[in-house]
């Protein structure tokens, strides 16, 4: 049999590990599995392509993995889970980077071989070559300065706030039909030097238009844009893969860029928005709180007092949201939880799909402290419930039961599905102070009539329950 079959045949067992990795990451009991499924299928592509390539120079290759294991072992453990989206954002960047730089490195290739002899030495077509160059190039670039400027927008480094100006809208038009123009221009011109001037200008332009295309993105829907940027950098690999003609890196882009692409569609459903309307309409470019004004007072409780609500309840839901990450709270949460169950109350949790900073964000805390995760409710499932739960306990959540999602038509987020904590009969909100949520709106659930505001640290004020609670049994 060929080399170049037998490589081929270990890519197709490489792509179905990367499949079958991702299936099992599908449910919460295999998931852990599925990881190493996809990491062997990986390390096992890496190593055929180490075998098989005509490699320069292993040193270097040795020393870029030392370095590479070195960077994600420190970011692994110094990066907290909170800051887990930035993280993402800046290894999506970072892929796209890549892309980019291979796109360059294959044309510089051809500029020092010329066309002609490129087409014959690597038995390509010149045209194809040429597309898939730019297409890399743009796609990574895109990917790169776009992931750039939204790590520095979740990380406090950029202001969170939307940027529109007037004309933003034609300016990025016209930036896209310039790309699109030069691409032309370059996957047919033949004049080397013209091409290579393109090139530049094409990639300047794909930088650019990186930063602007994230500009007029803002508040809640940056989790959006941080699937989508994830997405692009799975497309951006998978067109490197055919510049380089590497049909596993084909096959592993398509999978990132098409589960990116599915994500980035759940989201926005979540968010009841189009696409469309995350990446164009300025969301959250207003300072304004938005929404109608309320001047009523958030009524305080103590945690005493709360616990004799407790004590009483047959039935409680736990509403987690971002605050829960920055407390550390879920382990004291599944204390509560237990204790609560021990004391004959039905206890839940209502997942929100984004709450937190990342996808699954609560899914991941909560299976860390071992909650069960049949315990774990969609907003589906709990809403229709909501009426008939005794304690809504909202801990450090905010925008995803922010009511006026529901009712208040003037809202920015009007439309958007929540979990409808303001629908139980009592809502205990934890949260330290007066602090808004990621998308800087008012939240009229906090003055409602049925809502008691438990103000402090959320793993702090779980844990005085939890030893009221301890104390009395
Ligand atoms: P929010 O960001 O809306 O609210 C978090 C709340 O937690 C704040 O009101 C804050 O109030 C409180 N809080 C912070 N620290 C503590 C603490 N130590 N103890 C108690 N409370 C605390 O969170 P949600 O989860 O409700 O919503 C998520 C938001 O983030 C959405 O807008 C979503 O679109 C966005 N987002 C989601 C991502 C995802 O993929 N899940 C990624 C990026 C953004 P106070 O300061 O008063 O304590």
């Amino acid at each position: 049999m060929e080399a170049n079959v037998l490589i081929n045949l270990a890519y197709v067992v490489a792509a179905t590990l990367f499949v079958f990795g991702i299936k099992m990451l599908g449910s919460a009991d295999t998931a852990r599995r599925g990881n190493l499924v996809s990491g062997l299928g990986m390390l096992f592509a890496v190593v055929v392509t180490l075998v098989d390539r005509s490699i320069l120079s292993y040193t270097w290759i040795l020393a870029g993995l030392v370095l590479g294991s070195a960077i994600g072992l420190v970011a692994a453990r110094l990066v907290k889970m909170t800051a887990m989206p930035e993280l993402v954002a800046l290894f999506n960047g970072f892929g796209g980077l890549a892309s980019l730089l291979v796109a360059w490195a294959e044309f510089e290739k051809i500029r020092g071989m010329g066309w002609a002899a490129y087409e014959l030495a690597m038995e390509s077509n010149a045209i194809f070559s040429g597309f898939v160059i730019y297409l890399a190039m743009f796609i990574g670039g895109v990917t790169f300065t776009g992931s750039l400027f939204a790590y520095g927008k979740l990380s406090g480094k950029l202001s969170g706030t939307a940027i529109v100006f007037k004309g933003q809208k034609a300016f990025n038009l016209l930036l896209c039909v310039a790309i699109l123009g030069i691409g032309i221009v370059f996957t047919w011109g033949s004049d080397l030097e013209l091409t290579y001037k393109l090139f530049l200008t094409g990639m300047g332009l794909s930088l650019l238009f990186g930063v602007m295309g994230v500009m007029p993105i803002g508040g809640g829907d940056m989790p959006v844009v941080i699937s989508l940027l994830n997405s692009l950098s799975g497309m951006a690999a998978s067109a490197a893969g055919f510049v380089i003609s590497n049909n596993v890196l084909i096959v592993a882009g398509c999978l990132v860029g098409a589960s990116g692409l599915i994500l980035t569609v759940i989201m926005c459903k979540a968010m009841n928005r189009s696409l469309g309307n995350v990446l164009f309409s300025g969301f959250g470019a207003s300072s304004s709180s938005g929404g109608a004004e309320d001047d009523r007072e958030p009524k305080a409780i103590s945690v005493e007092d709360a616990f004799y609500v407790l004590e009483a309840a047959s039935s409680v839901v736990f509403i987690p949201g971002y605050g829960m990450a920055v407390a550390q709270a879920q382990h004291v949460v599944k204390e509560l939880a237990e204790l609560l169950e021990e004391n004959g109350t039905e206890a839940n949790f209502a997942i929100h799909p984004v709450a937190g900073r990342m996808p699954g964000h609560m899914n991941v805390l909560l299976a860390e402290a071992d909650v069960e995760y049949e315990k774990l409710l969609e907003m589906d499932t709990v809403n229709p419930m909501m009426p008939t739960v005794d304690v809504a306990i909202v801990i450090g959540a905010n925008d995803v039961v922010n009511p006026a999602a529901t009712d208040d038509e003037s809202s920015p987020i009007y439309g958007m599905p929540i979990i409808e904590a303001h629908q139980a009969k009592t809502v205990f909100v934890l949260k330290r102070g007066q602090g808004k949520g990621f998308s800087g709106l008012v939240n009229k659930l906090f003055v409602m009539e049925n809502t008691r505001m438990i103000y402090g640290d959320a793993k702090s004020t779980i844990s005085s329950l939890v030893n009221e609670l301890k104390s009395s049994s």
